[in-house]
């Protein structure tokens, strides 16, 4: 284990925030998740974890040892006539994960096409996207406990799945080193396709005979269609959560706005965030080199040289005006460091 002093990490987060890790070090197994937890103890310096960096906003230097998730592998472990059990390494690209599935025939995640980051933060905060979330192929988990630095495993129900949400971002937050996943999928192939603009893509792509590889294909041509590229523009993906209202609230909100959208889930209906903050006038709004996405309300932007505290202050400043034009409580999906 190599550790690297004053290092800084805009190549290592999306949204291209150059802050500075007092320690830094890339970790590419298990022992070495151990060795870096005992070194931060003995420096007494506090230890923060990073997958690809695609989920998280630098608001200041992180006067910690930062650990780059590098455990790679992907492994057949168990399988019958309908299902495989494959265990990933939580630092493989989910994406490249994704490909993998496809290229051996295996469904489940086509629907989860070009999601950025490693398949160690993916149970983080269940990962979803067109209508399927990784809960529907989550198996378990590896992780080291911080604490004791014991390997303990956690099955579906440990890790306390909800809409971008899980044991991980809540009750156990800050606790464990995610080292590998275990995913559940399926030789015989169900489709998902009624979601977003599936099947008018597919349509548009003539697809005649309906495979993973073509809703795969589907889905990553509405990707890039639709959200910005980190690679161009910096960001996050979706910065807020989509807020879930009482019905009682929505209904006073249609009489106002009767174009708002809602989906009715099990405590609720749940609003878009992106048309709130789009009706809240912010789309498109830019303060100097950040700003919220011209096409994708949801999605704060960093046109280069941007701050993270600056956009932290407006994701505020957002959530403050949602909450007195809608009485609407917006939260962030991404996590602060
Ligand atoms: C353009 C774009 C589009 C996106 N689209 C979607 C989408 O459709 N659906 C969706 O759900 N998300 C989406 N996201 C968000 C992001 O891709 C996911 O949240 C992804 O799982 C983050 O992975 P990461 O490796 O980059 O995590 P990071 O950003 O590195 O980390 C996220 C959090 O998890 C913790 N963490 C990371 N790895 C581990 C580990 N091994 N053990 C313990 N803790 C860990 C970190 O400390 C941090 O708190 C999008 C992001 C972008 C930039």
């Amino acid at each position: 284990m190599k550790i690297q002093e004053n290092i800084s990490l805009k190549p290592y987060n999306t949204f291209g925030i150059d802050k500075k890790a007092k320690f830094f070090t890339q970790i590419s197994s298990e022992n070495e998740v151990i060795e870096a937890l005992k070194y931060a103890s003995s420096q007494n310096t506090p230890l923060i974890i990073l997958g690809g960096g695609s989920n998280i906003l630098l608001t200041d230097d992180l006067n910690a040892l930062v650990i780059k998730i590098e455990i790679k592998g992907m492994r057949l472990i168990k399988e019958s006539e309908e299902e495989v059990f494959v265990e990933v390494g939580a630092g493989e690209n989910w994406h490249e994960f994704v490909l993998h599935c496809i290229e051996k025939n295996w469904s489940g995640v086509e629907n989860l096409s070009l999601i950025p980051g490693t398949v160690g933060a993916s149970p983080m905060q269940n990962i979803g996207a067109y209508g399927v979330e990784i809960k529907e192929v989550f198996d378990g988990l590896y992780a080291v406990n911080r604490e004791t630095l014991d390997r303990e495993y956690f099955g579906w129900d440990d890790c306390k799945f909800g809409y971008r949400e899980s044991v991980f971002k809540n009750t156990l937050k800050g606790k464990y080193v995610i080292t590998k996943v275990v995913f559940k999928l399926k030789k015989q192939h169900t489709f998902h396709t009624e979601y977003g603009a599936i099947l008018q893509t597919l349509e548009e792509m003539n697809i005649k005979d309906l495979s993973i590889q073509a809703v795969s294909n589907a889905v990553i041509k509405i990707r890039q269609s639709k959200l910005p590229d980190p690679k161009v523009i910096g960001n996050a993906g979706s910065f807020f959560k989509n807020p879930t209202i009482s019905i009682p609230h929505f209904e006073r909100l249609k009489r106002e706005n009767p174009t708002i959208p809602g989906f009715p889930n099990e405590e609720g209906i749940k609003v878009p965030a992106a048309w709130l903050i789009e009706q809240a006038g912010w789309k498109g709004y830019t303060q100097e080199n950040i700003g919220v996405h011209k096409l994708q309300p949801l999605v704060l932007v960093n046109y280069g040289g941007g701050d993270g505290k600056e956009i932290a202050n407006l994701s505020k400043k957002i959530q403050e005006s949602i909450k007195e034009k809608f009485n609407v409580d917006l939260h962030a999906e991404v996590n602060f460091l």
